[in-house]
């Protein structure tokens, strides 16, 4: 629907050459998209489209001839928070939260075209059709555009199952915020304790043979550490855990640290006794978290 203003403005001219959005891409990646097809790129098109700083639905849906339906769909940045009341079945859609690299092959990028950014769940790191790794907006790296074939790599995938199911069973924001923890906690064992993940050095030799060339900021390494963050997702999501940990007696206490230890880190205690980390990951627990939702709710 038209906002009373929009009847004011000047209408821009329709582009000749219609492009597609992809499933939450980015504004910015949509338009430097339809720019490069319509023969505009970079700030030739953003020429085309001054005095609209940040170009709402209806200039893009003047750009384009594309149904509002499709861009509030296809583009969160371009929603309002009535759309829900129109349009029901956005809810569960990724809100413009967390940012993923879209699989290139789904994209239909065989050469080294241009990455295309969606806004994306902190579950959705790969691509299960193509066996692709695609990071998603939690497990950051230095390596921006990566294309990481873990078809090798059936754990990967397996945890991604079990990643899937957590949400299920302890709910979306409580799994993403474990999640972010876990992958805090996993990164920082893996760059500073001094006994070795044994898995994920099996994974990493699968991704790169030269282990010269693990470096731990790198895509691979992430890739190679999402199981045993998923294992400590699993520990952190629940508070039935948390709870022995923090409030139980000693010998309970020791059951739950013995629990992961057994599960997560091949029986190695971190820092002897116990990680000032982890119990600061699992206090922490207990302050809820403001901040916008990674979903449509
Ligand atoms: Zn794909």
């Amino acid at each position: 629907m038209m906002s009373p203003a929009t009847r004011h403005r000047v209408r821009l001219r329709r582009l000749p050459r219609r492009v597609a959005p992809f499933p939450n891409e980015h504004l910015s990646s949509y338009l430097h998209r339809l720019g490069e097809a319509n023969g505009l790129p970079g700030n030739a098109f953003e020429n085309h489209i001054a005095n609209t700083a940040i170009p709402d639905r209806e200039t893009i849906h003047d750009l384009t001839g594309l149904p509002e339906r499709t861009l509030i769909f296809a583009l969160p940045e371009l929603r309002t928070p009535d759309d829900l009341d129109t349009y029901p079945a956005l809810r569960g859609r990724p809100t413009a939260v967390g940012s993923s690299n879209y699989c290139p092959y789904c994209a239909g990028l065989r050469g080294p075209a241009r990455p295309v950014r969606v806004w994306a769940t902190h579950e959705q790191v790969l691509c299960r059709r193509h066996r692709i790794w695609t990071g998603g907006p939690v497990l950051t790296c230095e390596d921006r555009w990566s294309r990481i074939d873990i078809s090798e790599l059936p754990d990967v995938l397996a945890a991604h199952h079990r990643h899937q199911r957590l949400i299920v069973r302890f709910g979306r924001e409580q799994v993403r915020h474990a999640f972010e923890d876990a992958s805090c906690l996993v990164h920082q064992w893996h760059k500073g304790l001094p006994w070795p993940f044994r898995s994920v050095h099996a994974r990493l030799a699968i991704l790169e043979p030269d282990p010269g060339r693990w470096c731990l900021s790198s895509a691979i390494c992430r890739t190679a550490e999402y199981p045993v963050t998923v294992a400590v997702t699993t520990f952190l999501a629940d508070a039935a855990w948390r709870n022995r940990l923090l409030h139980m007696d000693m010998v309970d206490r020791q059951g739950a640290i013995d629990c992961l230890t057994e599960t997560v880190t091949d029986g190695a205690v971190p820092a002897g006794v116990f990680d000032p980390l982890l119990t600061q990951c699992i206090e922490q627990r207990y302050h809820a978290r403001a901040g916008p939702a990674e979903t449509v709710s």
